[in-house]
């Protein structure tokens, strides 16, 4: 069996029943706003491929956040991380 990809519709679909059943209506759902796990004024909102292009890591899907979707670790954390490390 090949993988297959969702089509547009099937994912929108797929959204609208997540979104349903966790109470939350599509737009905020796909809205895809990250917040930082680390400094709480870091945040994005401009989608998770783009997060990821300006160096966001460990991004998860945090429904219980009331100001984000996500939450990740910004560019600027992941390098004091790295340094301290
Ligand atoms: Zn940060």
């Amino acid at each position: 069996m090949t993988a297959n990809l969702f089509t547009e519709a099937e994912l929108a679909e797929r959204l609208r029943s997540l979104a349903e059943k966790y109470g939350m209506n599509i737009e905020d759902f796909l809205a895809e706003t990250i917040e930082c796990q680390d400094c709480i004024e870091s945040y994005h909102d401009s989608g998770i491929a783009s997060a990821i292009r300006d160096g966001w890591s460990g991004i998860e899907w945090v429904p219980e956040s009331p100001r984000a979707n996500y939450r990740g670790l910004c560019p600027e954390c992941k390098n004091q991380e790295e340094q301290s490390a």
